[in-house]
């Protein structure tokens, strides 16, 4: 269904469907308070473990630099759902493209590099 759309829209590009996802998520984030305390959230930059399963085999990808919404007097953590969703996309299209190739699947990806962005791009300056 994801993809459908991206064809749809995108040419088949889900990294410009990420890129509009994080588009929209860092216009958002200036304004984003936390929900229990109701203070200014900061961006910090999480690991996760993407599984996804070829064939029989399950692989496991870490996806490092994943922007998620952190509110650090009460520590806690917003998930951008539509930004994980994107990036599972993604770390499936990286593993069609690898067994198409006959290459090995990459243990880690670097979400910075898959958008082409830097951190800087994301943190806002205060
Ligand atoms: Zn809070």
């Amino acid at each position: 269904m994801f993809e459908l759309k991206a064809n749809l829209f995108f040419g088949g590009s889900t990294a410009e469907l990420i890129r509009q996802a994080v588009q929209a998520y860092k216009d958002r984030v200036k304004e984003e308070d936390c929900p229990h305390c109701g203070r200014k959230m900061k961006i910090d930059f999480f690991e996760e473990v993407i599984y996804t399963n070829v064939g029989d085999q399950r692989v496991e990808i870490l996806v490092t630099n994943i922007p998620k919404h952190v509110c650090h007097p009460c520590e806690r953590m917003v998930e951008n759902l539509k930004l994980m969703v994107a990036i599972e996309e993604e770390v499936d299209r990286v593993i069609r493209a690898c067994l198409k190739n006959r290459e090995p699947f990459p243990k880690q990806i670097d979400f910075l590099d898959l958008i082409g962005m830097g951190k800087a791009d994301l943190v806002p300056t205060q």
